[in-house]
């Protein structure tokens, strides 16, 4: 398996807890300027890589692009014929038209950035869409038959409180999407929010009403009848996300455009995060991952899973038993953080919240 992400790093406004590559667009100009170096490393990597089973349009904000701009991005993948094709929506920059270039380009899926439901609460992240526009969203989707949808869910807000959240999930049950992908909200550097926390300015919810909305979480849309299949991820009816399994599973994945990274042929890539380097040469490095490398993180990835780590995998793999290559994980199956159940290494319902102490094994 293999999968290509398309990295399009335009935005109409910047939230305050963003530190993905993206910037606000200069325009059509620009765009298109981005938007012919996207293709050429495209074609480059197709001449090597004809196959591709998913395609991922991430960004920033893919729907920041005009029509006549999607087409252009659209027509540069139409070599491929992925099995899985998702593309990131915003609901403020969406329109039916859009939804139909989806739907003629081949798009099966849609990861949908609502990230709450409360207007309070978009707005201090400075979110500029409104639940109207979600609502809107979803049913242009639908109406088009595409049914794949995601919702993206952040929580452990600013002022948020439980009875929030318990609403902004039964929002998402009531409206019957099939994938969510539940985040806290973590401040990372260099972000605005980061800048206020450091002034005392925003207040930053505490570890034991994150943990507690984390149970939340699970507990809700398990009961709701998703699958917990990945720490952050639910999925009803399988519809899992397979490029995203694809990067926890250690397969290849492509990486395309400003900032994109990649890991193929057993080596990691990473493109120039400015603008000026990337439309010369995206390529700014690719480095060899060494086997005892590649071997910790594919059992970190597997861990995050709910299906676990398979034992024996690990046996016939690295020709080790895992608890001779990794001695402390004992200590942690004592501490009740993991678990083995059917030959497969597990995180616990304790562990999942502490997931990062346990990852450190594999650092
Ligand atoms: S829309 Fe996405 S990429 Fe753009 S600023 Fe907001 S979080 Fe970042």
């Amino acid at each position: 398996m293999r999968g290509l992400y398309v990295h399009i790093p335009f935005c109409d406004a910047i939230c305050h807890y963003c530190d993905f590559v993206k910037h606000v667009s200069k325009g059509h100009d620009h765009n298109m300027r981005y938007l012919e170096a996207l293709r050429k490393e495209i074609l480059s990597y197709y001449q090597l890589y004809p196959h591709v089973d998913t395609i991922y349009i991430g960004g920033g904000t893919p729907t920041a692009l005009s029509h006549d701009e999607l087409i252009y991005l659209f027509e540069s993948l139409t070599m491929y014929q992925p099995v899985e094709y998702t593309i990131e929506v915003n609901p403020e920059s969406y329109d039916h038209q859009k939804g139909q270039l989806f739907k003629t380009y081949g798009i099966n899926r849609v990861s949908l950035g609502v990230q709450t439901f409360h207007q309070k609460h978009l707005e201090r992240l400075n979110r500029k869409h409104t639940n109207t526009m979600v609502f809107e969203t979803i049913d242009s989707l639908k109406s088009l038959d595409i049914q794949n949808i995601n919702v993206d869910l952040i929580y452990a807000l600013e002022h948020q409180t439980v009875e929030d959240l318990h609403q902004d999930i039964d929002t998402i049950i009531k409206l019957d999407i099939p994938h969510v992908s539940a985040y806290s909200l973590i401040i990372e550097e260099k972000t605005f929010f980061s800048h206020q926390l450091k002034r005392n300015k925003f207040i930053q919810t505490d570890e034991d009403t994150e943990a507690t909305m984390y149970d939340i979480v699970m507990d809700r849309f398990k009961e709701a009848g998703y699958e917990h299949y990945e720490i952050s991820n639910y999925a009803k009816n399988n519809q899992t996300s397979l490029h995203n399994t694809l990067y926890w599973t250690l397969q290849d994945y492509i990486g395309v455009g400003l900032g994109a990274h990649g890991f193929i042929d057993k080596k990691r890539t990473y493109n120039h995060k400015a603008m000026s380097k990337y439309i010369i040469d995206p390529l700014k490095e690719s480095v060899d991952q060494d086997e005892t490398t590649l071997r910790n993180d594919h059992l970190l990835f597997l861990l995050r899973m709910t299906q676990g780590i398979d034992l024996n995998m690990v046996k016939s793999n690295y020709k080790h038993d895992i608890f001779e290559l990794f001695p402390s994980l004992i200590q942690y199956i004592d501490d009740g953080l993991l678990i083995i159940e059917n030959d497969h290494l597990k995180l616990t319902r304790r562990g999942l919240q502490l997931g990062n102490l346990v990852f450190m094994v594999f650092i």
